[in-house]
């Protein structure tokens, strides 16, 4: 078991990509029926007004730190937090694990057409793996439950949603019990980028830490997303000192 490092009242784990991928594949193979939350700056910040978001990452068998600025306020609350653990790379690890451990995969989210997409993009990547469904993240509510009936008849045993924070974390715990999948994660953009539709930023950046700034610049709708990052750091400076 991994430390909890409270950031901003959400329980972030302080773990490695190691430990967690070692995770998600046990909380697969005993079917727990589980979600895993990637945890960045964002996230953390809208999880401190949106109370049911807070409530469901604390509720989460595991929630990692995804991005620089969960790994700095982590270490700036005076906690070890050994390294960052994007979804995207998690998202990744077991994909590339799945052939070999017959693990049956789901897609869902994104634009129409991009799960597709993203699919032929992981048969090519991971020779062998088994994407067994897919679909887009713009349903209506009165789609769900055919939806539900699909991803049941398809039973993944980890289903990825991509349908944006915090939709897919309340559509995945609302759901969790009718899904009845033994791991789902909330990953984002991760099929955008696996089918291309959207770039992530260069190594470079990412090592330097700067991969908001790429999504930022990248996409000027999310401009005025990147003001919650001097927030957060605002914030979690304001939480050390009065802890
Ligand atoms: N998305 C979706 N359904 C929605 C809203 C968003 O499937 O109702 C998808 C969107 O197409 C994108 C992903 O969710 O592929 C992530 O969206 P965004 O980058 O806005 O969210 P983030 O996870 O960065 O907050």
């Amino acid at each position: 078991m991994s430390d909890k490092v409270d950031i901003l009242g959400v329980g972030v784990d302080a773990l490695t990509m190691d430990e967690a991928v070692a995770r998600a594949e046990r909380y697969m193979d005993e079917k727990a029926c589980v979600m895993i939350a990637t945890a960045n700056a964002e996230m953390i910040m809208r999880a401190t007004y949106d109370e049911e978001l807070r409530s469901i990452l604390n509720s989460a068998a595991m929630v990692v730190p995804d991005g620089a600025g969960t790994v700095w306020a982590a270490h700036h609350l005076g906690h070890e937090m050994p390294e960052r653990v994007a979804g995207y790379d998690l998202a990744q690890e077991l994909m590339r694990l799945a052939p070999a451990r017959d693990r049956r995969i789901y897609f869902l989210g994104s634009a129409p057409g991009v799960a597709e997409k993203a699919k032929e993009k992981a048969e090519q990547l991971y020779p062998g793996i088994r994407i067994v469904g897919t679909h887009d993240g713009f349903f209506k509510d009165a789609d769900v439950p055919q939806m539900i009936a699909e991803i049941r008849e398809k039973a993944p045993d980890l289903l990825l949603a991509a349908l944006g924070v915090p939709k897919q974390e309340k559509w995945l715990n609302a759901h969790k019990e009718d899904l009845g999948v033994p791991l789902s994660i909330g990953v984002g953009g991760t099929l955008d980028v696996m089918a291309g539709v959207m770039k992530r930023a260069p190594r470079w950046m990412q090592k330097a830490k700067l991969e908001w700034l790429f999504r930022g610049m990248l996409q000027p709708k999310r401009a005025g997303r990147l003001l919650a990052l001097p927030k957060f750091v605002f914030k979690v400076h304001a939480y050390k000192k009065k802890r």
